[in-house]
């Protein structure tokens, strides 16, 4: 039987790297109190720590050269030691619809991609949280591309560092944050490559100094973590986090669900939605999504709808409904367009709510599914 391994064996063994090239360690992505003790341990007092904090995470500065209220020999320093910086880009692409994909290398060279999809009321950031994925659902692209390993804190958050730096957000010197422009990236969705739960603790670390006032300042609310279904993380999430949930679900009975998303024979439906329906904090104005892939013949018929709205029928929730975005030699195809209509009205007629995801990005290979796809396949024709 499909067992995938414990996220704490995963953690070892996919560990990601803390240092760069130069062995320099990342201060991005340590808690305050970390930071404290790295400036303590070079014999400096504790309210340089937070001087540092401020000018990466408020002010977006990637050089300690510009820490200007930092003595000239502690920015030498720290630069010596550690370092504030971002990935580095390979390649942007902008879709005609305005969505932007950055293709990012870390500075161990991995690759991953980060989307930005612009909307009239939000903006809204899809980061990853892996590089590849462990499991191996059968519609999904990343799925099909192993594990290479886990993104560390640092990695997660420079993802949205980046964005920022990209659309000009971080306040000027000397401009207070109240009068600056207003952010683009409002909001923040756990959906890029990787299982974000198969990385629980880097991801928490990063969402922890995303959430903070003091650190990115972007509300639990405008955080989505998006999972296959790891029961044990789905608790700890939110216990600690509390983020906003989506569930990949994609078929509305085990049998189905198991053949599509292996990950269902380790956390079957049952145990699934009990986590769901005990997750802090869900009321009607605050609902679980779960996501629904449109697989033509495999889980969009009528009688498929019926089987959903009686799973679902006592969690407050809504259903997004994906058009399957296809990639080479993808074993399914999307249902029709009035299909996909016809099973999200049974579904509104059982007042569950069921929008049909708007695709975005498509020209660009930046949907749902499709992420990794592109640079894989541009790196195995330089070979
Ligand atoms: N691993 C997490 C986060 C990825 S989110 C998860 O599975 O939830 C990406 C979303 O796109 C998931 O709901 C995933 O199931 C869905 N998806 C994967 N492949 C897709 C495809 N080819 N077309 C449309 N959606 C897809
Ligand atoms: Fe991994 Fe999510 Fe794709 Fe499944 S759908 S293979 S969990 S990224």
């Amino acid at each position: 039987m499909y067992a995938p391994m414990s996220v704490t064996s995963h953690a070892t063994k996919f560990a990601a790297p803390r240092t760069d090239a130069a062995g320099r360690i990342a201060l991005i992505g340590l808690t305050l109190p970390e930071m404290t003790a790295v400036m303590e341990g070079h014999g400096l007092p504790k309210f340089r720590a937070k001087q540092v904090w401020h000018w990466i995470y408020n002010r977006g500065v990637t050089d300690f050269e510009a820490m200007g209220n930092l003595p000239k020999d502690m920015r030498a320093l720290l630069t010596e030691k550690y370092s504030v910086e971002r990935p580095t880009l390979v390649t942007e692409q902008r879709s005609t619809d305005g969505t932007i994909k950055w293709l990012l290398a870390m500075a161990d060279g991995q690759q991953i991609e980060v989307v930005f999809i612009p909307e009239t009321d939000r903006g809204t950031l899809c980061i990853s949280s892996q590089v590849g994925c462990t499991l191996t659902c059968r519609f999904c692209h990343t799925g099909t591309q192993p594990l290479v390993r886990n993104l560390g804190p640092h990695e997660i958050l420079q993802q949205i560092m980046y964005a920022r730096d990209v659309l000009g957000e971080w306040p000027k010197v000397n401009e207070k944050a109240d009068q600056h422009k207003g952010r683009d990236v409002t909001n923040i969705v756990l959906m890029g490559m990787g299982e974000p739960l198969y990385n629980y603790d880097n991801v928490a670390k990063a969402m922890k100094i995303c959430m903070d006032e003091e650190g990115l300042g972007i509300s639990k609310r405008r955080i989505t973590l998006s999972t296959s279904g790891v029961v044990p993380q789905i608790i700890q999430c939110g216990e600690e986090l509390n983020v906003n949930l989506a569930i990949s679900l994609h078929a509305p009975n085990d049998e189905l669900r198991g053949e599509i998303m292996p990950i269902n024979n380790k956390y079957p439906l049952k145990e699934l939605l009990n986590a769901v329906r005990n997750y802090p904090g869900l009321s009607t104005v605050r609902r679980v999504t779960f996501e629904y892939v449109m697989l033509k013949d495999i889980n969009d018929s009528d009688d498929h709808a019926r089987e959903l709205i009686r799973l679902l029928r006592d969690i407050p929730c809504k259903v997004n409904l994906i058009p399957f975005n296809p990639w080479p030699n993808s074993p399914y195809e999307c249902s029709d367009r009035t299909r996909i209509t016809m099973f999200a009205s049974l579904l509104e007629n059982a007042e569950i709510d069921a929008p049909v995801r708007k695709t975005r990005g498509q020209d660009i290979l930046a949907a749902c599914g499709q992420l990794k796809s592109e640079s894989v396949r541009q790196k195995t024709q330089q070979q």
